[in-house]
């Protein structure tokens, strides 16, 4: 099974750059198919509201099930005071599994961990070429896996790589993504030091080609047992581990057991596809 952990979909409301204006799937999926991705965690473009911009990955997410797995989107000090209750609406009416935090926009602040310990989530964070924060995040929450895009830096920031590398080896609770990173033999490092368990395969689809983020994680040579964390049992492991939290402790922070049987196909269809619903893929 291969899973690309890091894809946006949807559209932005600032059309001044790709990644705020569209995220259309089409050309993804069927490059994605082509290179024998099973399943894409989909997180939203850049927008200036992260409700309407979530609910159109929940509405992709809803016609696409087995497909598609759904992140929140949080703007760390826009969504300040109703973080924790933008995601819990997304991991109870629409089954979305994780958070995306940028740092482009704000570092994970405590509201952010909070929320996703007390829902058991994993944080998929892009800390900018800013991996000092990591070293504050990190250890401060053990409790939450904390993913962080690109190996550190989209823009090929050597300095952010090596710092991720030796994270990744120092705090348990720690993970990289695959996605974007151009300086291959970083991600030679990541798993001579890191080892193949803290590695996931990502893209950063669609705007970039995800059989060709995939082909660099082949082209690392690992062992197939090796490879296959990489490319999706790595992302599984903590899919896995976190719903299994959930379910242990459904009463934490407010969300009980019946919160979740309320996440069945018509009432989340009826959300989605309703007066309120915009945007269709
Ligand atoms: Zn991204």
């Amino acid at each position: 099974m291969i899973i690309d952990a890091h894809c946006h979909a949807g559209k932005g409301d600032l059309m001044t750059a790709p990644w705020n204006t569209d995220a259309p799937l089409t050309d993804y999926l069927r490059r994605a198919c082509a290179a024998g991705i099973n399943r894409t965690i989909l997180m939203p473009a850049f927008h200036t509201d992260n409700w309407q911009a979530n609910r159109q990955v929940a509405q992709i997410v809803a016609r696409h099930p087995s497909r598609f797995i759904g992140f929140a989107f949080v703007h760390a000090k826009r969504d300040a005071g109703r973080i924790f209750r933008m995601v819990r609406h997304a991991v109870v009416r629409w089954g979305f599994r994780g958070i995306k935090v940028h740092g482009y926009e704000a570092m994970p602040t405590r509201e952010v961990c909070e929320t996703a310990r007390a829902l058991s989530l994993p944080v998929l964070v892009d800390v900018a070429s800013r991996a000092e924060t990591v070293d504050m995040f990190a250890p401060q929450y053990p409790m939450v896996n904390f993913i962080i895009a690109h190996l550190g830096s989209f823009t090929d920031s050597w300095k952010a790589h090596e710092q991720v590398i030796h994270q990744l080896a120092r705090y348990p609770n720690v993970y990289a993504d695959t996605s974007g990173v151009r300086q291959f033999d970083y991600l030679v490092r990541a798993v001579q030091i890191a080892g193949p368990r803290k590695l996931l395969f990502g893209s950063d689809g669609p705007w970039l080609h995800p059989g060709l983020e995939l082909h660099k994680v082949k082209l690392l040579g690992l062992k197939p047992r090796d490879e296959a964390l990489v490319l999706g049992g790595n992302i599984s492991h903590l899919l896995r581990v976190a719903s299994s939290a959930r379910q242990l402790a459904p009463r934490v922070a407010g969300v009980g057991e019946n919160d979740f049987v309320k996440t069945d196909n018509d009432d989340r269809q009826r959300e989605l596809t309703g007066a309120g619903a915009k945007y269709r893929l």
